[in-house]
């Protein structure tokens, strides 16, 4: 079905079906017809390629997607769903629904199950109370993955697109600088959603890198530490990580002194080599 972006015909289908909203569950729907195609075209749904999308909603982005990929495979929380999308994507052959939270299905057997000979994107206008946790899933897993092509808010993805060593970034940051090359794709203003939510929203694209920055051997330990690191806003690096990780200070500073860092620096201002170094030393010192 092409108008799913047309505010009488979501309407219509929506009270057909006796949907609700469910806040919740972040549901945000886009009703402007020039935002899917784009996530669509950028995200690299193409022959050839299979997607995974999270979150159909009413399946708006989904149509576009399954016009343009060899098939799609989307996981959606809510079934109360199901029934709209068998109306609204009935003309396509090429998608298939999991009705699950994507944050408990198994996306690694997924894709070997679903897309053999296929490249693999992940498309998602992303439900705001889950997206670091959804972006940090899909990278840290390690997935046979092109890219990750999601829309987020505004506040979101200033922290998501923020450069390691600037003052926006977190824990997030380091994982998406670490495992993709981020990309700010467009801009989408919050009169775009049905209904309506207080904040503009944006297109970020995550491609993927081949290989990770080198210097870390132990990435569990690594990204424990960066968490500990950026788990108090604005505290030097030793009070956050000696309190987070429940380690002596001295030992912390001693891991500080080792890779040559200013004794009182905070995590915003290391570089992704000064973050591997450091966390290097302290596993060296607390084995
Ligand atoms: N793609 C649609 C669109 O652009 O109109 C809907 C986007 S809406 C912002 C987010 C969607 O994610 C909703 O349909 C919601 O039910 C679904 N969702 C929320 N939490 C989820 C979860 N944990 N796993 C899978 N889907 C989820």
């Amino acid at each position: 079905m092409d108008d799913l972006s047309n505010i009488g015909v979501v309407k219509d289908i929506l009270s057909r079906h006796g949907f609700t909203f469910s806040k919740a569950l972040g549901q945000n729907f886009l009703v402007n017809p020039t935002v899917c195609p784009k996530i669509a075209e950028m995200g690299g749904a193409a022959p050839g390629v299979g997607v995974i999308e999270i979150g159909t909603g009413i399946g708006v982005l989904t149509n576009e997607l399954c016009k343009r990929a060899d098939k799609v495979v989307a996981v959606e929380i809510d079934d109360r769903l199901a029934p709209v999308l068998e109306e609204t994507l009935a003309e396509y052959d090429n998608f298939k629904l999991i009705t699950a939270d994507v944050m408990k299905v198994d996306l690694a057997s997924l894709i070997e199950e679903e897309f053999k000979d296929l490249d693999v994107v992940v498309c998602a206008n992303l439900p705001y109370y889950i997206t670091s946790p959804v972006i940090m899933l899909l990278l840290e897993s390690r997935l046979r993955i092109k890219s990750v092509t999601v829309m987020v808010q505004k506040e979101a993805g200033t922290r998501l697109l923020a450069k390691v060593g600037s003052r926006d970034m977190g824990a997030v940051t380091v994982a998406t600088n670490y495992f993709s090359k981020p990309k700010l794709l467009f801009n989408v203003s919050r009169g775009s959603f049905m209904p309506s939510p207080n904040v503009d929203s944006c297109v970020i694209r995550f491609d993927i890198r081949e290989q990770t920055p080198e210097g870390v051997t132990d990435e569990a330990f690594f990204f424990k530490t960066v968490r500990a690191a950026f788990s108090q806003r604005r505290k030097t690096l030793a009070n956050s990580v000696s309190s987070a990780m429940g380690l002596d200070k001295a030992i912390v500073n001693n891991a500080i002194e080792e890779s040559s860092l200013p004794p009182s620096c905070r995590p915003e201002s290391l570089t992704m080599e000064q973050l591997a170094l450091f966390t290097e030393a302290l596993k060296r010192l607390t084995l």
